[in-house]
């Protein structure tokens, strides 16, 4: 039963939810009727009891050594989505602060987080890749940051363009550095000190959906007002141990696993970038070799390591593609519709093998179909 289950599944380069470690998907099984020692499930498990506490202290631990994180962050675990972030962030950063917030757009959801910002104060959109369908990120020479503004906002992975920041924006020092790294988070080792807060929903590389990371340097934590509404504000998550309410249990769970996953399976978060970084060239190489065939997207220097995106000649060739690619156990690579084609996702957890297999693939139909 557990090897006919594990053997049905195929390669799949969902965007989100995604694709997770087999051998925590395993795990999970195994403990979910009975969490070992527990006698019950742990969906059945108070979040105040010690089993549970346990469980979030570790997943917090393991992040932090995974990240190198310091005690001078915060890490929250956080529900809402990184939806809520677009919201929580301006609210407790920039509302009534007097200054203004820099924002780069370079995708989707730098778009939409934007939108949000605007419901609580002045936003400088510093950086507008609109005009090119966000194919690209912008060089330190084509944007600069007021000295004053309340914090620089980015999306290092715009994971429906398939657009990264191969490194940090710069900014300027006393301006904190605000990363949403929802797509991204733990595909490779970050300095977590040039940030002033980074955060991530879990469901695209960390984990199951219903989660948010949220690190954040302590000394904002002090920047909420206690007059916004209570689940708003950092504050209150950090001194309760992200148990102001109930948490978000079983994800916090899954995602701690994963996290072990990378430490102990893996080998950690540097280990993990060079996998990613292979599994990324198999795929921009077959773009690349295709004679033209498959069009990438995204600017070769800033290609996401996590989402490529590509296009055919054609609505009825990619329909081909898809359906073939079907056929041999490749799903879920049908592109979102403001880019159109195909979107592999290609996250931590999906085997060498998959992308191998998906990168023959391509190479074969370019040269049946060209
Ligand atoms: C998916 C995604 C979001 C939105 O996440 P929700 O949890 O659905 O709110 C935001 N930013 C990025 C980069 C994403 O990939």
């Amino acid at each position: 039963m557990t090897a006919t289950a594990t053997a049905q599944r195929a390669y799949n380069f969902s965007a989100g939810p995604a694709v997770l470690p087999v051998p925590v998907l395993e795990e999970v099984r195994d403990e979910l009727v009975c969490l070992p020692g527990a006698r019950c499930s742990l969906l059945e498990m108070s979040h105040r009891d010690k089993t549970f506490v346990d469980i979030l202290h570790d997943a917090e631990n393991t992040l932090r050594s995974l990240m190198n994180i310091s005690d001078d962050y915060a890490v929250l675990f956080l529900q809402g989505g990184a939806a809520l972030q677009f919201s929580m962030i301006p609210a407790n950063l920039l509302r009534d602060s007097g200054k203004s917030a820099a924002y780069i757009q370079t995708g989707t959801w730098g778009k939409k987080a934007i939108a949000e910002a605007k419901k609580e104060g002045s936003v400088d959109v510093v950086y507008d890749a609109s005009a090119s369908n966000f194919n690209h990120v912008p060089r330190a020479q084509d944007y600069s940051v007021a000295d004053d503004a309340a914090y620089l906002y980015f999306c290092n992975n715009e994971t429906i363009q398939g657009v990264q920041f191969p490194s940090e924006p710069e900014c300027p020092a006393d301006v904190p550095l605000i990363c949403d790294a929802s797509s991204d988070f733990m595909h490779r080792a970050i300095d977590i000190n040039k940030y002033g807060l980074i955060y991530a929903c879990a469901q695209k590389n960390a984990g199951p959906a219903g989660v948010t990371v949220v690190v954040i340097r302590r000394d904002l934590l002090e920047r909420g007002s206690d007059s916004l509404p209570g689940y708003l504000n950092y504050k209150n998550h950090a001194d309760a141990d992200s148990e102001w309410n109930t948490p978000p249990t079983f994800s916090i769970w899954v995602l701690g696993k994963v996290a072990k996953w990378l430490q102990n399976d893996i080998g950690g978060l540097e280990a993990m970038e060079k996998i990613n970084r292979e599994k990324a060239a198999m795929l921009y190489n077959a773009i690349d070799q295709s004679g033209g065939f498959y069009t990438g997207h995204a600017k070769p220097d800033c290609r996401s390591l996590m989402n490529a995106t590509f296009t055919l000649p054609n609505d009825d060739l990619q329909s081909a593609f898809l359906a073939e690619a079907a056929a041999q156990d490749l799903v879920s690579l049908k592109g979102h519709r403001s880019v159109g084609g195909i979107r592999a996702s290609i996250y931590n957890a999906m085997p060498v093998q998959g992308v191998q297999t998906l990168a023959n693939f391509m190479t074969d139909f370019a040269t049946k179909n060209a």
